[in-house]
């Protein structure tokens, strides 16, 4: 870690993280609790040292591996989602990435878990997280279509990686009342979907078009 991570950008970041928080207002983002989630968290320090400068446009920016991270808008609008303007206990994520997100749900749940199937980017995840002193996440390498059958059952599952069909065995591990927010592919678009699971069965709403790259079986 260099200290101008901490010093230049660092020091100018939170000026710029309030214009970012601005701007997601404008987009459509009205829960105040994810805005201020969004507030709070260094996007810098997840984002390649050549990448900083960008940190904080609205943009997916590359992660390696042929991976992007996922623009700020969608960050805030997924977690929107999930939370649904109520608390959230445990949280999955598939899909850890650079860590961002992960960072962002930690702010707003108590208990965190994350699966990503690239170890090399797990790695970077967790120096990032590790760098933003954010405790309660449980970092995993594995196939998140499996899930977290041990730690279930989650108020929310997020999905940051496009999938064809609905992953049975994630729904199986959300609570009652519990919704999981994930990219579904069809043959020439993305929706972002949100399920939720009611006592009778489980609800589906299609919602903003977006782009995701692809959810990958296995680990790589
Ligand atoms: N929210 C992350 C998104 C990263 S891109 C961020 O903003 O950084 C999507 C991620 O999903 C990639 O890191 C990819 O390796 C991962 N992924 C794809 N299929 C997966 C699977 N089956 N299990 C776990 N992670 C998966």
């Amino acid at each position: 870690m260099s200290s101008s991570r901490h010093g230049g950008i660092g020091m100018t970041s939170q000026r710029t993280r309030l214009r970012m928080i601005e701007r997601l207002r404008g987009q459509g983002i009205r829960d105040e609790v994810v805005l201020a989630a969004l507030s709070e968290v260094p996007r810098h320090i997840f984002v390649d040292e050549a990448l900083a400068s960008r940190a904080y446009d609205d943009f997916a920016l590359p992660l390696g591996f042929g991976q992007t991270i996922s623009s700020p808008y969608i960050v805030a609008r997924m977690s929107e989602l999930a939370r649904s303007g109520g608390t959230l206990g445990k949280v999955l994520e598939i899909g850890t990435g650079c860590g961002y997100q992960t960072a962002v749900l930690a702010r707003l749940a108590k208990e965190v878990y994350s699966v990503e199937r690239l170890a090399p980017l797990l790695a970077k995840a967790r120096r990032h997280l590790r760098e933003v002193r954010i405790a309660h996440i449980r970092l995993r390498h594995g196939d998140g279509l499996l899930g977290m059958p041990e730690a279930a059952p989650f108020d929310a599952v997020i999905m940051s990686a496009a999938a064809t069909h609905v992953p049975e065995t994630l729904l199986e591990q959300l609570n009652v009342g519990g919704r999981m927010v994930l990219p579904m592919a069809s043959n020439r678009e993305q929706r972002l979907c949100v399920i939720e699971r009611t006592m009778q069965g489980y609800t589906e709403k299609k919602m903003d078009q977006v782009k995701f790259v692809p959810l990958l079986p296995g680990v790589g």
